[in-house]
C-alpha cells in the first residue's frame, strides 16, 4: 500500500494527483480516464433522461394545452 498518490505528468512531468484527468499545469489529458468516462457517463444519463422528459411533454402536449 506504499503507492504514491502522485504521478508525473506525461506531458510537461509535473507532478500531478494520480486521479486528476488532466495535468493542473499543462492541461495534458492524463491515461486514466476513469474520471472523464464517468463525467460522460453521467451527462450522457442526464442528456438521455431530459431528452426522455422532453419527449414525454410533446406526448402529453395536446392533453395539457386543451382544458
Ligand atoms: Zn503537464
Amino acid at each position: 500500500m506504499d503507492k504514491p498518490l502522485l504521478k508525473s505528468c506525461q506531458a510537461c512531468g509535473t507532478e500531478i494527483s494520480r486521479y486528476s484527468p488532466f495535468c493542473r499545469h499543462c492541461g495534458h489529458p492524463q491515461g486514466s480516464s476513469l474520471i472523464i468516462g464517468l463525467l460522460i457517463l453521467f451527462l450522457v444519463a442526464l442528456l438521455s433522461s431530459y431528452i426522455a422528459f422532453m419527449i414525454y411533454c410533446a406526448a402529453h402536449a395536446e392533453r395539457f394545452a386543451a382544458p
